[in-house]
C-alpha cells in the first residue's frame, strides 16, 4: 500500500493555503482523505527577532533576495516530513514550463514539496545545493510561488483516482492525446438562433467520434501548430 499523495508548500504566507484547493473537486478529495496539504511557514526558520527571511542582493539593484540559509532549514525539514522519492519544486519564472506530461508523471509519484519564491527569488547557492528543479507555470511573472503552487497541486490531484469521478473525461480532454480538446455543447438545442452541431444529435456514435476527432485537430493545427508535431508521438 503506498501512502497518500501529499503536497508540501514551503511559504511565507501560509494563510494563502488551502485558499482555492479547498474547494470543490481538490477541496473535496482533500476532505474526503485522499491526498494531503502540508503547509510550512519559512519564516518559523527565521532566526532574528523579526523573523526575516530576506536580504539585500549581493552586486546590488532593486528588491531583495530570499535567504539560503533559512530555506535550506524549511526544505529539510520538509524532506524529512516527506516520503523517499518525493521531489522539489521550485516555482519558478526561469523554470522549465509545466506540461500536462509532468503533471501526469508527478502525480503518479508519491507528491511534490513545493518552494514557493517572493521577493526577487531566492539566493541560487540553495537551489544548486539541494539539487532542486525550477518549474514555471507560464511566461509571465507573478509576485509569488503561492498561486503557482496551487496551479501545479490542482492540475495533479484532479489526476489522482477517484478524485475526477469520471475517468474517461479526463483521457479525453486537451493535452491527454497531445491535442486541444473538442467543442462542448448542451441544452438548450437552439439559442440566439445557434443549433448544436446537427451530427451529436444524431446517435451515430461512430460519427460522433470522428467529428470530434476532426475538431479537435483543427483546432490544434489552428491555435497551437506547435503541439501539431508531437501528436503522432503519444
Ligand atoms: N525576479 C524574478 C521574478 C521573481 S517573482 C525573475 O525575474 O525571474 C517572485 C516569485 O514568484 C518567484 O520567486 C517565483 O517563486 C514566483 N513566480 C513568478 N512568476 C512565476 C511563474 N511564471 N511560474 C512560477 N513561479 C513564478
Amino acid at each position: 500500500m503506498s501512502s497518500l499523495w501529499r503536497a508540501t508548500v514551503l511559504t511565507i504566507f501560509p494563510e494563502m493555503f488551502p485558499g482555492p484547493l479547498g474547494l470543490s473537486l481538490a477541496g473535496k478529495a482533500l476532505a474526503d482523505g485522499k491526498w494531503q496539504l502540508g503547509v510550512i511557514d519559512i519564516r518559523d526558520f527565521a532566526t532574528d527577532k523579526h523573523r526575516s527571511v530576506d536580504d539585500t542582493p549581493a552586486g546590488g539593484g532593486a528588491g531583495m533576495v530570499m535567504r539560503a540559509d533559512i530555506a535550506a532549514l524549511a526544505i529539510d525539514a520538509a524532506r524529512a516530513g516527506a516520503d523517499q522519492g518525493t521531489p522539489t519544486l521550485y516555482l519558478s519564472p526561469r523554470g522549465r514550463p509545466l506540461t500536462q506530461q509532468r503533471v501526469r508523471a508527478l502525480s503518479a509519484g508519491p507528491g511534490a514539496i513545493l518552494l514557493c519564491g517572493r521577493f526577487e527569488g531566492i539566493d541560487q547557492r540553495v537551489l544548486d545545493a539541494r539539487d532542486i528543479e525550477e518549474v514555471s507555470i507560464g511566461d509571465y511573472v507573478l509576485s509569488g510561488g503561492e498561486l503557482a503552487a496551487q496551479v501545479l497541486i490542482d492540475a495533479c490531484v484532479r489526476l489522482l483516482p477517484g478524485v475526477a469521478g469520471n475517468e474517461t473525461s479526463l483521457a479525453e480532454e486537451s493535452f491527454a492525446a497531445g491535442l486541444l480538446e473538442y467543442p462542448h455543447y448542451t441544452r438548450p438545442r437552439e439559442w440566439e438562433g445557434r443549433a448544436i452541431p446537427e451530427v451529436l444529435l444524431s446517435g451515430d456514435h461512430k460519427r460522433i467520434a470522428e467529428w470530434r476527432r476532426a475538431e479537435a485537430e483543427r483546432l490544434t493545427q489552428e491555435r497551437r501548430p506547435d503541439l501539431w508535431p508531437r501528436k503522432s508521438k503519444t
